[in-house]
């Protein structure tokens, strides 16, 4: 996906101390070093600047940037000339907008309409919103959310990327800002921080910890390694119709105990290690994606199987905890 022709130039990431972004950066800066990339992240729990590890070269920039303050993001549109933007930056953690919704508000909703409003003031030529298949709600033991389900979310964290979208699709219709949205299932692969589910299985068992699982690990959700979906992203960025949701997802639905048991094989531990707890709160049952959209117009399809994802995974929390392997 590297040689896709690009024609943006000095391109704002949001939330690109993060997991999904930092891969992106990762990938994407050293392979187009005739663009400017410019990460805006104010490194929440989730974020870490190490993440980045191209940051010594000249076409990429850092600058410390609240979404949420609108006289700050300004000033990074007008000095770096944005011409478009790639919108990561998120509050994530479902558990964490059952504990704390507040925060999803204001960063997801409102802080994505300060890019927008900004988006229009500049003129900016694309405008990507990185958003999640969470935002269809649930589904039963069968079936798909295409780009056409409703809107039917669950949780304060899908809530509140789903208001986040319909922005998106509002600024579109009314002032014709060139946008497009993408929809993916979840992510797994280096550099997700170890509150979020395969992290903090993988590490609790490296330190020989317990796993929690919640109720029976029944949930069912599909897994996409996050370069397949960096790759996604780019080729909607650069090639998708404007105006349009793309569905991205990994055709890999695993049940929450699959998940778990297959860690516990490859790090050599037993059953004995899980430990069943209280369901989460308004636990959506089943996401699963139809992603025939994005490969019919666009061409994209993931290339890791879950087995090669995984194993890459593993081995990088592996390599960032030697010193707990070692000892
Ligand atoms: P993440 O939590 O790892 O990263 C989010 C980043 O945004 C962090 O670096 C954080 O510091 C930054 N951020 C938060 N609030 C900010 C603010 N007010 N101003 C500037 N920066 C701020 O999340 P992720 O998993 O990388 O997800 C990125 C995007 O992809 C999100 O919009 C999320 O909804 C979406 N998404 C994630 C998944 C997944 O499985 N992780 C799946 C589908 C969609």
């Amino acid at each position: 996906m590297n040689n896709i022709k690009s024609q943006y130039k000095n391109i704002l990431i949001t939330g690109g101390h993060g997991f999904i972004g930092s891969n992106m950066l990762n990938k994407y800066v050293a392979s187009y070093p005739n663009i400017n990339f410019i990460n805006i992240d104010i490194d929440t729990y989730a974020s870490n600047p190490s993440n980045v590890t191209i940051d010594e070269l000249d076409n990429y920039k850092f600058v410390r940037c609240d979404i949420r303050e609108i006289v700050p993001l300004e000033k990074v549109f007008k000095e770096y000339s944005i011409d478009s933007v790639i919108h990561f930056a998120a509050e994530s953690h479902v558990d964490l907008s059952i504990t704390n919704p507040d925060v999803f508000v204001t960063t997801n909703v409102n802080g994505t309409h300060n890019l927008l409003m900004l988006a229009k003031k500049y003129g900016i030529k694309r405008f990507h919103h990185v958003s999640t298949d969470e935002v269809y709600g649930e589904l039963g033991e069968v079936g798909y959310f295409t780009e056409t389900t409703p809107l039917a979310p669950n949780s304060p964290y899908s809530a509140s990327k789903a208001g986040s979208d319909m922005l998106v699709r509002a600024y579109h219709e009314t002032y014709e800002l060139d946008a497009v949205i993408t929809r993916c299932s979840n992510n797994y692969g280096p550099n997700q921080d170890v509150t979020k589910l395969i992290p903090k299985f993988i590490t609790n068992l490296i330190k020989d910890d317990n796993i929690g699982l919640y109720g029976k690990g029944a949930n069912i959700r599909d897994w996409l390694y996050v370069e397949d979906h960096c790759d996604a992203i780019w080729t909607v960025f650069n090639n998708g119709l404007s105006g349009s949701v793309y569905n991205i997802g990994g055709n890999t639905e695993k049940t929450n105990l699959e998940i778990a048991r297959t860690l516990l094989t490859k790090l050599g531990k037993s059953e004995m290690k899980i430990v069943y707890v209280n369901d989460r709160l308004g636990h959506d049952f089943r996401y699963a994606i139809d992603a025939s959209k994005i490969k019919n117009d666009l061409g994209w399809e993931p290339k890791y199987t879950f087995e090669n994802g995984i194993t890459n995974t593993i081995d990088f929390y592996k390599s960032i905890n030697k010193d707990i392997i070692n000892n």
